[in-house]
Order: C-alpha cells, then sequence, then structure tokens
C-alpha cells in the first residue's frame, strides 16, 4: 500500500511517499502537490491519453491548473501569484509528469521559464506587469521561442531573427525551428540579435509577443512523443510597441544566464524524473498483479524484475536529490526567489552561478529517464508494449529528454570542457581562435600550400575596395 497517498479516494496503486524526498517540500508546498494529484487523477492523465492520440494542445489541463492558481506559481503575491520558489517549481512539474501528462508538464516547463524571464525585467514594464496579473485569471499560457532554423540545438545563436527600432516601436522579426506551445501559447518571449546589429552574436534581445502576432501551422507539428506540445516552427514579423522589449537593448545573454536555462532545465529535469517515477509507478501495478499460473508467481516475485525496480528507484532517486539540492541552492541564492532583488541591478545574476550544474542535472535526468523506460518496459514485458498500460506513450515521451537543447552531447562537452580548459574556452558565439589547432593544421602543409593559403588570406584581408581606399 502506497503510504498516505491517495487516488481519487482509494490508497495510490504505484510507489508511496516513503519513496519521494517529501522532506523538501514545506506543508503548504505539501498540499500544492496533494491538489496536483488529485487533479492529475481526475482531467490530467485522462487527456494525457487524447493529447498523444490525436496530437490534442493540453489548453484543457492548463485551464485546470489555472483554476488553483498554478499558472502565477512563482509569481510575487502583491502581484496576484503563489509567490514560490525554486524547490516548488520542480515539484510542481514533476508532478505533473509524473501521475498527469508529460506534454502538460513541458509546456508548464517552457511557461515556466517565460513567466520567469518576464519576472526578471518586469519591474518598470506595464506590458509584462499586465500579463503577469492575469495568467490565472484569464489562463494566459507563456512559453519560450529560441531555436533557430540555421543552427539547430544552439538556440543562443538566433541566425534567422533580429529587430529593429521603428517610430512605433521595433520591428522583431523571428524564426523559431521548434517552439513548444507554438500557435497556441498566449504570449511569448522570443529572443532575437539586438536592434543595430553588428554581426556580435552574443548581443541579444528579448521581446514579449503575444499570441495573435505570430504565426504557426498546426500541421507541421509531429513528434515521436510528448505529442500534446505542438513544439513546430513558428514566425513572427511585425512592429511590436515600445514595452514589448524585455530589459534593456542587449540584455538576452543576461536572461538566458540568470532565468531562461536555469528554469529550463531545473524544470525539464524534474519533467524526466516524474516521467521516470510515473513508469516505476506502473511497473509496480503490473508486476504485482499479472501472475504465471504455471509456476504461481507474479511477474514482482522474479527477483530479476525486482533488481529492475531497485535500480529504477535509487538512480532516479538520485537524480531527483540532486534537482531539489540545486533548486534549494537557487532559493538560497535569490533570497527564496524574491524578484525584487533584480530591481535595480541589471548585472545581478546569482543564478548564472549555478549553471553548470543544472548542465550536470539535465544531463543525468534525461540519461536516467532514457535508462529506466527501456528497463520499466522489459519488466513489464510484452503488455508494456501496447498502449493501455501507458508504457509505451512515457518511453516515448521521455526520448525528448537527450534531444532538447542543450543536447546531452553540447552538455556533456560543455562540463568536460570548462572543467579542464576554464569557462571561457566555451566560446558560445563562435569567436575565439585556437591557436593550437591552426598551428597544427599548418604544420601539415608544404612551402606551396603554405604560400596559397597565405595568398587567400591576405585577399579576405584586404578585399579589392579596402585596397584602393587605403
Ligand atoms: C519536444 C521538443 C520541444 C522543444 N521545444 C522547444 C521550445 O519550446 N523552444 C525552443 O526554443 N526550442 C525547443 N526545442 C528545440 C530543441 O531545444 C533543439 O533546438 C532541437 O531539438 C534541436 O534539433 P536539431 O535537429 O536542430 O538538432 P541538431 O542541433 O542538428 O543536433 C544533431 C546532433 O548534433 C549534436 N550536436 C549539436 N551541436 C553539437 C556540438 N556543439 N557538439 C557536439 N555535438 C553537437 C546534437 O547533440 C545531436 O546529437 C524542442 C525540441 C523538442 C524535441
Amino acid at each position: 500500500m502506497a503510504a498516505g497517498k491517495m487516488w481519487g479516494g482509494e490508497p495510490f496503486w504505484g510507489l508511496g511517499f516513503e519513496w519521494d524526498p517529501q522532506w523538501v517540500l514545506t506543508e503548504r508546498q505539501k498540499a500544492l502537490q496533494a491538489t496536483l494529484i488529485e487533479l492529475c487523477h481526475t482531467e490530467l492523465r485522462v487527456n494525457a491519453i487524447e493529447s498523444d492520440r490525436n496530437r490534442v494542445y493540453p489548453r484543457k489541463n492548463f485551464q485546470a491548473l489555472a483554476k488553483h492558481g498554478f499558472l502565477g506559481l512563482i509569481v510575487p503575491r502583491e502581484l496576484g501569484g503563489l509567490g514560490e520558489n525554486h524547490v516548488c517549481a520542480a515539484m510542481v512539474v514533476e508532478t505533473i509528469a509524473r501521475y498527469g501528462c508529460a506534454s502538460t508538464a513541458m509546456c508548464y516547463t517552457m511557461h515556466t521559464g517565460a513567466v520567469a524571464a518576464a519576472l526578471l525585467r518586469h519591474h518598470d514594464n506595464a506590458a509584462l506587469k499586465d500579463i503577469l496579473k492575469r495568467l490565472d485569471k484569464d489562463c494566459l499560457i507563456g512559453t519560450l521561442s529560441y531555436s533557430d532554423p540555421e543552427t539547430g540545438s544552439h538556440f543562443w545563436y538566433p541566425i534567422s531573427s533580429g529587430a529593429e527600432e521603428t517610430k512605433e516601436g521595433w520591428h522583431v522579426k523571428k524564426k523559431a525551428s521548434w517552439t513548444t506551445s507554438g500557435g497556441f501559447a498566449d504570449w511569448y518571449i522570443v529572443q532575437t540579435t539586438s536592434p543595430n546589429f553588428n554581426g556580435n552574436y552574443a548581443d541579444l534581445s528579448c521581446f514579449l509577443i503575444l499570441g495573435d502576432e505570430a504565426s504557426y501551422d498546426p500541421a507541421s507539428w509531429n513528434g515521436l512523443g510528448l505529442r500534446g506540445n505542438q513544439s513546430g516552427p513558428l514566425e513572427i514579423n511585425k512592429v511590436v510597441p515600445k514595452n514589448r522589449l524585455v530589459g534593456p537593448v542587449g540584455d538576452g545573454a543576461r536572461s538566458n544566464d540568470e532565468v531562461v536555462d536555469p528554469f529550463f532545465l531545473l524544470c525539464s529535469s524534474a519533467c524526466w524524473n516524474g516521467i521516470a517515477m510515473g513508469m516505476i509507478d506502473i511497473a509496480k501495478a503490473h508486476t504485482t498483479k499479472k501472475t504465471h499460473k504455471d509456476v504461481g508467481m507474479r511477474v514482482a516475485d522474479y527477483p530479476t524484475i525486482q533488481d529492475y525496480v531497485g535500480e529504477a528507484i535509487i538512480d532516479t532517486n538520485v537524480v531527483r536529490s540532486m534537482d531539489f539540492t540545486i533548486a534549494r541552492a537557487l532559493d538560497d541564492a535569490t533570497g527564496n526567489n524574491d524578484w525584487s532583488l533584480h530591481k535595480d541591478d541589471v548585472t545581478y545574476l546569482p543564478r548564472a552561478g549555478l549553471l553548470h550544474w543544472l548542465w550536470q542535472l539535465k544531463f543525468a535526468a534525461a540519461k536516467n529517464v532514457a535508462h529506466v523506460s527501456d528497463k520499466m518496459l522489459h519488466a513489464c514485458g510484452g503488455t508494456g508494449y501496447k498502449p493501455e498500460l501507458q508504457i509505451e506513450r512515457y518511453l516515448r515521451d521521455a526520448k525528448a529528454g537527450w534531444v532538447m537543447g542543450p543536447t546531452n552531447e553540447v552538455l556533456r562537452q560543455f562540463v568536460g570542457k570548462a572543467s579542464l580548459l576554464g569557462f571561457e574556452s566555451l566560446d558560445y558565439w563562435n569567436t575565439a581562435i585556437n591557436e593550437r589547432v591552426l598551428s597544427n593544421e599548418i604544420k601539415k602543409m608544404d612551402a606551396e600550400a603554405k604560400r596559397a593559403l597565405a595568398e587567400r588570406i591576405l585577399a579576405e584581408a584586404n578585399p579589392p575596395a579596402a585596397r584602393k581606399t587605403a
């Protein structure tokens, strides 16, 4: 029996609270968690099946969440939100993914990232404040539109996007290759190169774009998993008012490091952990029921199955502990998620100092859920392969973890390179010259090849127009 955990008035059929790190939560957060589990029972989990089967955007689930104030979870109470912290944000995403709907959990992750980007710079911005105050009342779903078709998962490098100042405001042009909640969100935080772009891709700016200012074709979305997410390409070509600039011109890299990356990495990791726990719950329910008459044993009685489940719980709880420990560190660094600390100083970036921990977290959570989902499928046998048990949906949803940017390949390299060569070696915007590689390649050339290269470089450094005026 699941200790203390209820599911529609009955004891929960999966793992009980004795396997959850409940000690990280306040009493109020435990009450929010209980409300969420009940919402998952009555609405979110049933809707997950429909979302997956027919690629239905989970607005119904967001409406249910909005009724209880969850869209404004991290919004300060003076703006009408619940005023909650990073630990709570991680708990909410994990709970939605585990008991309810993984697509909703990912849309909620992106919503929370967008809310954080707005909160960082809302202090003197009426447009941002207006949205933040109405999140739950009007069920206003936000999202982050960053990834660029030209640069793949290097979402910090928006080659196809830009913005110009006009008399009326800003002319924002954005081409996004992927946007969770694309076409269904009520507002977007988008990143472009800054107005008066001079070739420096580190100079980025963020804008608030309303739902009807973006164009999106729902038919363009079709993914292996997270099928309710609507993460297809999005396009914006619109002049928007002056107060749609989020923070000052050139604030994009700071916003990335301080809120967009931290909230995405923390909450998406919680989503992968929730999916892993959700699969273990199903495996428990199935393997303790299914019996093999010939040997008189349940599947759960085989030591192999016990080993699978034991290892899956241990590995997942290691990553969950890491998620909540880092969330606690973010709370400690920010006065328990106090947004007023950012009011007068745009260079105050306490979360950014923990970014390399969040990289490790996302890598570990995405790696773990891929492994756990394989093993829980194996534990449930052929029955798990069929949709009815819901293991196969979780398994497909889980696959998004590794490939979502920053991808696990990129994160593994960030951590290895930064630890060995220093953070400055990461070179996000491809501007640092690697003299070692250059010298090594030149060393391989004979005299003729060197002369040809030198001539080519001279011609590039001194094009005909420049030579005339010199
Ligand atoms: C379900 C889902 C939802 C998404 N939602 C959003 C969203 O809301 N907003 C948003 O902005 N984006 C979103 N994305 C996009 C995501 O963050 C990535 O940008 C996208 O998955 C990259 O796909 P790609 O085919 O361009 O990969 P590519 O970047 O082409 O990667 C292909 C391979 O190359 C590897 N690779 C790439 N760069 C390097 C490197 N420097 N070193 C080593 N290996 C490298 C990758 O790890 C991968 O193995 C979403 C993606 C998914 C799957």
